[in-house]
């Protein structure tokens, strides 16, 4: 199996995600979050939040709805521009986009071979005519029909009526809200320049062909934010939108890093003059070695002033800024860092996929980073018959699940627990056994210290009950493992 295989097949066995609808055989590339895959999806975006909005003097936040006035799809230019070329196989009927034909594995029936047929790999020639691909790729037989641009946004009908009238769209993006919000969140926070707007929210493109997990699906759930700056100042020698292009570029990097994205599966990809938008003075992606090879895990444009003049002129709304030194009004310039959350979340469990060998055995683990682990901690009794023991498990559980998501679980052997645990990336688990609540029947008292196992040096300290949560407060806050274990004496493994 390769990475990804594992993937989708860990994800649906321990509840991450499971295929949309799959007893009625599956949706086209619609993906479910399950319990554990909720959690994660949830801390990533509760990370992102607190990063880059909470923390910030110069951030805020909205929550604007799907359903936009269909206006806004013509200033943004998608309902003009947002389109992919696409053809038809006559044969088989099947549909391709026009400039992925070459990326694809063909089927060739090779006139110089009596006609055998053969699966050549993309982009080759055929080894034994020389042939290159004219017919459909997926058939070998079809003539493919002329491209046709295709609008990749989901209409729908607003109201109760389906006519012309009514037609609107999903949004395909949530930038547009923040910019046609601009003058609402400037006048009602009182904001000053450099300053951004965040959001995180469902986007819908009918894409003609999606695929590969959930790296690319019609229903997917975006971060992005638009900063906002003046293109008259100057920051360190350098025009402002250029600095803050940068600024931006370098705060998303590292804060990939920060939450586990190794250092040699990330780097940056500056878009070419002839692939930018039209609009954009500057694009870079920021790129993850997926499963499926070198792709985009987000993008960060300078989309310069374009879509608050584009709003403007269709809303006949003024959407500019006053700057007081310059006594004057500026179409802010604006830099947009945006961010797939399920791709971002494909990418952290990618990168904290290990499989290791212990004691001749093999532990799949997750080293997902505590902060984006669906579990901090899981409660194991030893012994599941001893009520005592199961007793003392469960109130630890419900005390430290005041603070953290904890899980109970007596339903399998302790080490077969660990493996579980580990598989789904939980950092922590606490194992309640005999000593801890002592042997009331031969008068023994228990010490009342539990086993914390850290998940990936699979190293055991003994700390107090009542000590517990102030520990993981500590550790689930950043402390490093090795500061925090060494206060409290090993148990016997
Ligand atoms: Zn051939
Ligand atoms: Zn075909």
């Amino acid at each position: 199996m390769n990475n990804m295989d594992l993937l989708v097949s860990l994800s649906k066995r321990r509840g991450f995600v499971f295929q949309s609808s799959e007893i009625y055989g599956g949706t086209g590339s619609c993906w479910d979050y399950g319990p554990l895959g909720v959690e994660l999806k949830n801390n990533i975006k509760r990370v992102w939040w607190r990063d880059f909005v909470q923390a910030r003097a110069d951030m805020v936040g909205i929550d604007a709805s799907i359903l936009m006035h269909p206006t806004v799809w013509k200033a943004s230019g998608h309902l003009d521009h947002f389109t992919d070329p696409m053809v038809d196989c006559r044969e088989c009927k099947h549909r391709f986009r026009a400039d992925h034909l070459d990326a694809l594995a063909w089927v060739h029936y090779c006139p110089a071979t009596k006609g055998n047929k053969f699966t050549i790999p993309a982009g080759e020639p055929c080894g034994h005519c020389g042939q290159r691909r004219t017919l459909c790729p997926n058939c070998g037989k079809g003539e493919l029909t002329p491209p046709r641009q295709f609008n990749l946004m989901f209409k729908t009908f607003m109201g109760p009526v389906e006519e012309e009238a009514a037609l609107t769209y999903l949004r395909p993006e949530t930038a547009q809200a923040m910019f046609v919000n601009f003058d609402n969140v400037l006048q009602s926070m009182r904001l000053k320049l450099p300053f951004g707007i965040a959001q995180a929210g469902r986007s819908f493109r009918n894409e003609i062909t999606p695929g590969n997990f959930i790296f690319r699906t019609r229903e997917f759930e975006q971060m992005e934010i638009e900063y906002f700056v003046n293109p008259n100042d100057r920051v360190e020698g350098r025009p402002a939108d250029e600095y803050w292009h940068d600024r931006w570029i370098e705060d998303c990097l590292a804060w990939f890093r920060r939450y586990g994205l190794r250092e040699e599966n990330l780097r940056l990809r500056e878009h070419e003059r002839d692939e930018l938008a039209h609009y954009a003075k500057r694009t870079v992606d920021i790129e993850y070695n997926f499963p499926i090879g070198w792709s985009e895990l987000m993008g960060i444009a300078n989309r310069t002033d374009f879509d608050l003049k584009q709003h403007a002129k269709w809303s006949g709304k003024s959407l500019t800024y006053f700057d007081e030194d310059r006594k004057e009004h500026v179409v802010p310039y604006v830099v947009e860092p945006a961010a797939g959350v399920d791709r971002a979340l494909l990418a952290f469990m990618a990168d904290a996929y290990r499989e290791e060998e212990v004691r001749g055995e093999k532990r799949v683990l997750l080293r997902l980073h505590p902060e984006l682990a669906p579990v901090k901690v899981a409660v194991l009794p030893l012994l599941k018959k001893r009520d005592d023991i199961v007793r003392a498990a469960q109130a630890v559980r419900a005390d430290l699940a005041k603070h953290w998501r904890v899980v109970y679980d007596d339903t399998a052997a302790i080490g077969r627990l660990y493996r579980r645990q580990d598989e789904v990336g939980t950092p922590y688990c606490v194992t309640v056994d005999v000593q801890t609540v002592g042997d009331g029947e031969r008068g023994e008292t228990g010490d009342g210290r539990v086993t914390i196992r850290e998940r990936d040096s699979m190293e055991q300290i003994r700390v107090l009950v009542a000590e517990l949560a102030g520990v993981f407060r500590e550790l689930l806050a950043g402390a490093a493992w090795p500061s925090v274990a060494g206060r409290y004496p090993p148990a016997r493994g």
